[in-house]
């Protein structure tokens, strides 16, 4: 039996999840579905927003999802230079990603759309430009959708795009990151971004997310440079 809809949003990250409350509220039939168990886990991100970006959003975030103000950043560069920028464009908030995510797709489902977890899109069929049929697997069954339209908002390793006539996105970068705990900060106001030969043609962060507590993480272009290495020096 197939699942008729309008919309069918790939992926309850931030993008589908904000797609899918969009669609919903117009009145159109949405399912939203996501490969993860649990929306949001695991997260995949070193949490900093800006604040400029806040009165974009069509939502207030509520409060207790933005964890740990920032009021600036530190930029630094291998001969030290620095730049600090306060209250400006660089300050934000860490944001309590689990939860943000979790809150983004409840309010996508509030708005009417019906989310699935644990569901996982394998393929797409079309007639010429038309989408005719979507396959998902959940708990190890299939599941056939019958969307007007997909939406892919499944991320970096995209399983839509595989299905589209257009160029792959090439891998844009290798990260290997961290939450630490216990720490003693000595910006703990402060995101931190570091450049140098230690992260080739990427850069190194230090995220705080709360006074003893903080996101780092160190990235390279390069796939054949050992994470780990980058990540001692
Ligand atoms: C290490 C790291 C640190 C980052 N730090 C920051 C930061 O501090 N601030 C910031 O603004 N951004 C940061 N980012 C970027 C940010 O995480 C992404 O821009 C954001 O998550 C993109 O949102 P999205 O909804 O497009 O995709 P995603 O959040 O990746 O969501 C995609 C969703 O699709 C689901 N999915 C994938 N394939 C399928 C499938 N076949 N079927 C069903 N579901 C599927 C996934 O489970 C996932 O939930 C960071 C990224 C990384 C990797």
């Amino acid at each position: 039996m197939s699942i008729r809809c309008d919309v069918l949003v790939v992926g309850a990250g931030p993008a589908g999840s904000s797609a899918a409350r969009a669609a919903a509220k117009k009145g159109l039939k949405t399912i939203l579905i996501d490969k993860k168990e649990e929306i949001g886990n695991p997260v995949q991100c070193a949490e900093s927003v800006g604040t400029y970006l806040l009165p974009y959003l069509p939502f207030k975030i509520p409060k207790e999802l933005l964890r740990w103000e920032i009021t600036g950043m530190y930029l630094w560069t291998e001969n030290l230079a620095i730049i600090k920028d306060e209250r400006g464009i660089f300050s934000g908030y860490a944001i309590d990603r689990l939860k943000w995510d979790s809150w983004i797709s409840s309010i996508a489902v509030k708005n009417g759309a019906n989310l699935l977890a644990e569901t996982k899109l394998i393929s797409l069929e079309f007639d010429g430009n038309q989408v005719i049929k979507a396959i998902a697997e959940k708990a190890g069954k299939k599941v056939e959708f019958k969307p007007k339209y997909v939406i892919g908002a499944d991320g970096t390793h995209s399983t839509v795009i595989d299905f589209l006539d257009v160029p792959k996105n090439e891998v844009l970068g290798y990260v290997r990151s961290f939450e630490m705990k216990n720490l003693k900060l000595k910006y703990p106001k402060y995101d931190q971004l570091f450049f140098g030969e230690f992260a080739p043609k990427a850069y190194a962060y230090f995220f705080p997310i709360s006074n003893t507590s903080a996101n780092i993480g160190i990235g390279t272009i390069y796939k054949n440079k050992n994470l780990d290495d980058l990540y001692e020096k």
